[in-house]
């Protein structure tokens, strides 16, 4: 079923238009990779999802409810089922690891301290980093940074996962992990858009390829056909 209805989406900064007329649709359990060249719009089309970036025209429907129309009360209820990946991680760097999971499922969610242990624990098993719990962001490679904040984002229990390149910021030896935690996510059915430059993970992974150039969506297709010749 229909998870997310983007309808003649704009966003405009000053008088620059960035995209314009952008009509897409997601479904649930979809993995969609956004492909494009570098200014192309993609990542504020990403956060403009969500309304991390007002959009300056256009609807964004999710779960039935036109986000752009809420209240802020309203928006940041639903927004805590839409989970966001960034390129630079964005961890707490003065929380443990096991800390940068517990803290907004116990501050927003009302989890207990052990109920946030057990489901941060869990979490960290599933990307690989079970053995990390107590130590600081610094102290792990950039792979590991970005599966704990993997682990952080699916605490909330999203319904959709946005990733803004997640891996453009790793040395390529690790961009394989990552890639890999994404790929499971996308094996248990988790709705996810991707920006990325991976085109093996378009290829792959995504059931769908949007791809973002001159000031919108030029194109939706399935992997096989996107990446067909000519
Ligand atoms: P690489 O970046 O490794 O050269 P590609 O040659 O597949 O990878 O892609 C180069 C650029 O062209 C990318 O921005 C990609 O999104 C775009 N692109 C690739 N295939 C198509 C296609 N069939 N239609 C439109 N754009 C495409
Ligand atoms: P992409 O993710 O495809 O590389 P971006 O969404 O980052 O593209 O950027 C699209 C365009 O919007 C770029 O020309 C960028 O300079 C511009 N842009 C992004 N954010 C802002 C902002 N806050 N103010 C003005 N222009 C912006």
């Amino acid at each position: 079923s229909e998870l997310l209805t983007i309808t003649n989406l704009k966003k405009q900064y000053g008088n620059k238009i960035i995209f314009d007329q952008v009509n897409a649709k997601v479904e649930q359990g979809e993995v969609i990779a956004i492909l494009g060249p570098s200014g192309a719009g993609k990542s504020t089309f990403l956060r403009a999802i969500n309304l991390l970036e007002a959009p300056t025209a256009g609807e964004v429907i999710f779960e039935g409810n036109e986000l752009t129309n809420l209240a802020e009360k309203e928006l940041d209820i639903l927004r805590e089922k839409i989970g966001m990946v960034f390129q630079s991680f964005n961890l707490f760097p003065n929380l443990t690891v096991i800390e940068n999971i517990k803290l907004a499922p116990m501050k927003v969610k009302n989890l207990s301290d052990a109920e946030a242990t057990q489901l941060a624990e869990k979490l960290l098993n599933q990307v690989g980093l079970g053995d990390k719990q107590s130590v600081y962001p610094v102290s792990l490679s950039g792979g590991q940074q970005q599966r704990v904040a993997i682990a952080r984002a699916l605490a909330m229990s999203p319904d959709v996962l946005l990733f803004d390149e997640p891996t453009s910021a790793l040395d390529p030896e690790m961009v394989g992990e990552v890639l890999n935690v994404m790929k499971q996510l996308a094996e248990d059915g988790m709705t996810m858009l991707v920006v990325t430059h991976e085109m093996g993970f378009a290829r792959e992974v995504a059931d769908t390829v949007w791809f973002m150039a001159d000031g919108g969506i030029q194109e939706i297709s399935e992997p096989e056909m996107f990446f067909s010749a000519p």
